[in-house]
């Protein structure tokens, strides 16, 4: 598998501005956020899409939509809202093949997504 920007980020190679780690996950600001809350996690383990997540992956799942969670609870934007988003491939607008939750919080979100 191809490493990614993310993986140099997970490594400490390149720079970011990480707000949450722990064994499996790492979470840091997007650098074109999306709203005045824009952050992605991370599974430290390079998965590169969704789709080529597997059941062996289903907890270490789990563990990266609840940090994610958690995150948004301890911040003070759970009860206002927010949206977390999956892109897998090209029609979903993934553009990093790193699998990665992003954190959207901080205004009123859309649906439809564009
Ligand atoms: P996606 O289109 O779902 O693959 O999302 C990739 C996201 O990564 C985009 O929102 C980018 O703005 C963000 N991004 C790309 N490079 C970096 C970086 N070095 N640090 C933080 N965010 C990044």
């Amino acid at each position: 598998m191809g490493d990614t920007i993310f993986g140099k980020i997970i490594r400490r190679e390149i720079p970011a501005d990480i707000v949450y780690e722990d064994d499996d996950v790492l979470a840091f600001r997007d650098l074109n956020a999306q709203a005045p809350v824009h952050v992605l996690f991370v599974p430290k383990k390079p998965i590169a899409t969704l789709d080529s997540a597997t059941a062996a992956d289903a907890e270490l799942l789990g563990k990266l939509l609840l940090a994610a969670a958690a995150y948004a609870r301890n911040e003070g934007l759970a009860e206002q809202g927010y949206r977390t988003v999956i892109n897998c491939n090209e029609h979903g607008g993934q553009t990093v093949f790193h699998l990665h939750v992003h954190l959207l919080a901080g205004r009123q979100m859309h649906w439809p997504p564009g």
